[in-house]
């Protein structure tokens, strides 16, 4: 397997504006140790305890995005460390990234996730819940998080047209933000089959996995 072809071939392809994390969950540290000796600083995971030892045992210098959902009780083993959470979806979680950056002192960005699939998952907010979630008094006095953006996920279809409305939707909707936001400025969304979609609807950071690592394999 050719991690660093396949990285090569992504960042050749796409605009310099936009960064790449390297989604790297269930594999193991030596092709995270490929990725990096390819160039690579941006790594993704969707697991605290796995992105925690990946932490402790690779280079200081990575950036650790946690991609997946975060479950409330684990966010402090990531507070000291991680570098950009994509899945907020809750004042809640907000509360507790904010109460545990603090105690290392940090100011850790986030992104609201949205939903905009038409997949009945739980996860993500919709446009009211944003607008609540944002003009809620306690978000106003969180100091040690900061939104820096969006991110989304497509429905899993092969139905080209309807992945694309769905990331005009997004794109709409961080445009929309930024009116009230002007300092947001990451849009995530697109993985390895949607993310020259994302790109052309306006995405900023795609998060690649099986493109760059092979398929992944859960036992
Ligand atoms: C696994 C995952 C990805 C990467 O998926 P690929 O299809 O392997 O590129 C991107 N985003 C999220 C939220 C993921 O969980």
């Amino acid at each position: 397997m050719a991690i660093k072809e396949n990285l090569e071939e992504i960042l050749g392809s796409i605009p310099k504006t936009v960064t790449l994390v390297a989604v790297s969950k269930t594999k193991p540290d030596q092709d995270l140790q490929e990725a990096y000796d390819a160039g690579q600083r941006v790594f993704g995971e969707n697991k605290i305890q796995e992105m925690t030892q990946k932490w402790e045992n690779l280079p200081k210098d990575i950036q650790w995005h946690m991609i997946g959902h975060v479950q409330t009780n684990k966010v402090k083993y990531m507070a000291e460390y991680v570098s950009l959470v994509h899945g907020v979806d809750s004042l809640k979680l907000l509360k507790e990234i904010d109460k545990q950056a603090k105690k290392h002192n940090r100011i850790v960005d986030c992104l609201l996730q949205m939903h905009i699939a038409e997949e009945d998952t739980k996860f993500g907010l919709d446009d009211a819940e944003l607008r609540d979630l944002l003009s809620s008094e306690i978000f106003g006095k969180l100091k040690n998080v900061q939104v820096v953006g969006l991110m989304g996920m497509a429905t899993f279809t092969d139905d080209k047209n309807q992945i694309r409305r769905e990331f005009k939707q997004l794109k709409k909707q961080f445009d929309t933000l930024k009116e009230t936001l002007p300092n947001i400025h990451t849009l995530s969304m697109g993985m390895s089959g949607d993310y020259e979609i994302a790109i052309e609807e306006g995405s900023n950071m795609i998060r690649i996995g099986s493109s760059i690592f092979g398929a992944r394999n859960y036992q």
